[in-house]
């Protein structure tokens, strides 16, 4: 619980600071009235329990109410802009939710018999069908479950082919702006990564890169547009490059939303890239919810696709679930089943719903959006490379020299400003990064707000305002959290009597 404030969680009215469901409840309280168990009660015999277990009694206004105050707490796409660079947090549309909700797709069982499912099946191929066309790309591993895990699939694609041709290249070249998740997975895949610098306009320094090709470079993973917001405009050279020295080209297909309906990857020589479906084909996300991260393939990298996949045939869709039915060489599986089907239904509804043409009025008005927020902030707080940017820009701290106040600062006084706070400290390529992302679902009204909010900050900052900024937040219900600590040493359990809110 927050000392200065305990009770002040920025909402108007009596929003409390919201005890867990344990501290709330009462012996003897229930929101049920289950039947005397009467000549039952002792069915367990020496299995009954001894003692009482602690499970909270409430009513249930009691439990309502609980609930709808921790959704009180949290900020949503649905409450706010959320302009969070890298993430895409834009509305996405209910007609997908509704669609994802009829119960012919959601009651959907994976082990359904093939007969039974045919509709389902047909609608993974056509939504397969979508996302090749957009990429231009001829094959695609449906299955994978996040991008992260997507690039695992592509990475493992490219290692199969490799070693399908005898070819052991251990090494894997990595931009220095890539997010995270590029060296991890590259690294899980057994690679060792290398770092490939950047040049002075926020691209892939290309001569670096060129220097560096040779026998032993397995995969190149490049982000277009990259995580600084920008195009990648030698992308071609970098693909040809990259071919001629025997390896292949992986996209971190995460910003394909600025893109899609414009550009092909497949014109541009990419051999692997997956596609947030929860980005830029609007799946709700940011509460850990399931994402999907299918993985466009080139004609090279086609046949080692992963199991199991769809084809269609004389009787109808089928399911390739062995290498031994499989026309091609696949290398295993990356999951379970078939992937994310709940996610393909609404990638599905909102590309049909928007149909190519709107697809690539979302990727301009995307595009359109960042550069209205760049030409409007450029002049109070540091551009980090020259625009235009693509669906996000990138600034730094420089604009805070000599205030005291610091990125981390500037955020936190965002949120008693009401709005979610941009990506900060991220890409690494700069000193205090705020990348921001408004998606081309916010108006100009809402972008105009959120510019006017900024601007008012930055002159405050500038004002020798920096004591206020390391107050805040002071209007939410948590104030400053030791961050290493909660990833380091996270508390995951509740136990009785221990209340580590309070400490
Ligand atoms: C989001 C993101 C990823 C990872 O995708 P997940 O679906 O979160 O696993 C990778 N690269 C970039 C650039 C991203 O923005």
């Amino acid at each position: 619980m927050s000392d200065q404030h305990p009770t002040f969680t920025g909402h108007h009215g009596l929003d409390l600071d919201e005890p867990l469901l344990f501290e709330q409840g009462a012996p003897g309280v229930t929101g049920v009235d289950l039947p005397d168990p009467g000549q039952f009660d002792h069915r367990f015999g020496q299995a009954a329990r001894k003692s009482d277990i602690g499970l909270p009694g409430l009513s249930e206004p009691e439990v309502v109410r609980h609930y709808l105050r921790i959704s009180r707490n949290n900020y949503a796409i649905d409450g706010g802009i959320y302009p969070l660079g890298s993430c895409t947090m834009k509305h996405n549309p209910r007609l997908n939710e509704k669609l994802a909700r009829l119960s012919g797709l959601a009651d959907l069982h994976p082990l359904a018999p093939l007969s039974t499912v045919q509709g389902a099946l047909e609608l993974m191929n056509i939504c397969a069908h979508w996302l090749k066309t957009l990429t231009g790309m001829p094959a695609i591993a449906m299955s994978p479950a996040a991008g992260a895990h997507g690039e695992l699939c592509g990475l493992m694609t490219i290692r199969a082919a490799l070693e399908a041709a005898g070819d052991g290249r251990g090494v894997v070249l990595v931009p220095e702006s890539a997010h995270g998740t590029n060296p991890a997975s590259a690294h899980m895949c057994g690679y060792k990564v290398e770092a490939i610098p950047g040049n002075e306009r926020g691209r892939v320094d290309f001569q670096s890169l060129k220097d560096r090709l040779g026998d032993d470079v397995a995969a190149v993973m490049i982000t277009n547009p990259n995580t600084c917001g920008l195009f990648e405009d030698e992308i071609i050279e970098i693909c040809d490059a990259v071919h001629a020295a025997g390896a292949y080209v992986y996209c971190d297909g995460a910003n394909f939303n600025a893109i899609v309906g414009r550009v092909r990857p497949g014109d541009l020589g990419i051999d692997a890239m997956h596609l947030n479906l929860h980005k830029t084909f609007s799946t709700p996300h940011g509460g850990g919810g399931p994402g999907a991260g299918p993985v466009v393939l080139s004609r090279a990298l086609a046949s080692f696709a992963p199991l199991p996949y769809v084809v269609e045939s004389e009787d109808g869709f089928e399911l390739i679930e062995s290498a031994d039915d499989s026309a091609g060489s696949p290398y295993g599986r990356m999951k379970g089943f078939h992937g994310q089907f709940g996610v393909f239904v609404r990638a599905l509804a909102y590309m049909m719903s928007m149909g190519s043409d709107g697809l690539a009025q979302a990727s301009g008005d995307a595009v359109l959006s960042a550069n209205y927020i760049l030409a409007r902030l450029q002049d109070i707080l540091t551009l980090s490379y020259a625009g235009p940017c693509m669906h996000e820009v990138l600034f730094d701290d420089r604009f805070l020299d000599d205030t005291d106040v610091t990125t981390l600062d500037f955020a936190k006084a965002m949120i008693d400003e009401g709005v979610h706070p941009m990506t900060m400290y991220f890409p690494l390529v700069v000193k205090g990064a705020l990348l921001m992302e408004p998606t081309e679902t916010e108006s100009k009204a809402s972008l105009d707000q959120y510019i006017g909010m900024i601007r008012s900050l930055a002159e405050r900052a500038k004002a020798g305002e920096a004591a206020a900024f390391k107050e805040a937040p002071k209007l939410a219900p948590r104030r400053r959290m030791d961050e290493t600590a909660a990833a380091r040493e996270p508390v995951l359990r509740w136990r009785p009597g221990v209340s580590e809110a309070a400490e």
